[in-house]
């Protein structure tokens, strides 16, 4: 039920877990975090309060300096860790906050090119949809495009590809995505709550628009997946 996505230059673990207690008005049932570690996928994820999380982190840390995190509020599948987000399918991480409507017949389709799912949820398939299509050929953004294309329901997303250069793509129909502007660091997150640690500049999606985010620049697109400019606000500090 709520996202926060981190392009950073310092240790973003704590950071995440930060921002998802900012989110946690909410509601929620469980919570996961996943970064890229020497250009690897990593996730950990736990069913319950934040705190949870924060357990298996400090068994287990996740040291990566860009990653994204997820507070879920289950609407397909039992709230589990294995129902958690983030969801990884081959090179790509992904947290999702709404509804695919269309899961069962895109799961079908990916099911059917041999891809084997771990989790209930009907996010799972945004990333197996998108893994896929880079393994066609498709290069990131242009698989993020043709899988966004083909999702009918309401959706924010956060996604993270696996690989040297460090960026995360998200996109917004219906529930709020946010874009935030650091020093050398981006964010994206649910609302300007979820920034405020980081960064007062933020820039709101609009319904339909997607974005991809490195180090220094946030390039959003709108639903013709023309380049479109979003207003850059300069919010009142939050403590
Ligand atoms: N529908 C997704 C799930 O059940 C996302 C729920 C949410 O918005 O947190 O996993």
């Amino acid at each position: 039920c709520g996202i926060i996505g981190i392009v950073g230059t310092a240790p973003v673990q704590d950071r995440l877990v930060e921002s998802l207690k900012r989110l946690e008005y909410r509601g929620y049932d469980s919570a996961g975090i996943a970064g890229q570690v020497d250009g690897k996928l990593q996730r950990r994820r736990a069913p319950g309060k934040l705190r949870e999380l924060e357990a298996v982190l400090v068994a287990d840390p996740l040291r990566a300096t860009t990653g994204i995190g997820h507070t879920r509020w289950a609407t397909h599948g039992a709230p589990t860790e294995r129902n958690a987000h983030p969801h990884i399918a081959g090179n790509v991480a992904v947290v999702h906050n709404g509804i695919i409507e269309n899961f069962a017949e895109l799961r079908a389709e990916m099911q059917a090119k041999g891809r084997v799912f771990s989790s209930d949820t009907d996010s799972e398939v945004v990333a197996h949809l998108i893994d896929q299509a880079m393994t066609e050929g498709l290069a990131p953004l242009a698989a993020f495009e043709a899988t966004i294309a083909r999702l009918r329901g309401a959706y924010a997303l956060a996604v993270l590809v696996g690989g040297e250069r460090e960026v995360i793509m998200g996109a917004r129909n219906g529930p709020p995505l946010a874009v935030g502007y650091g020093d050398g660091e981006m964010f994206i997150g649910s609302d300007g709550m979820a920034l405020g640690p980081f960064t007062n500049r933020v820039a709101y999606l609009s319904d339909g628009d997607y974005v991809v985010i490195d180090h220094n620049s946030a390039r959003i697109f709108d639903e013709a997946g023309l380049p479109a400019i979003r207003p850059i606000k300069v919010l009142a500090a939050s403590s």
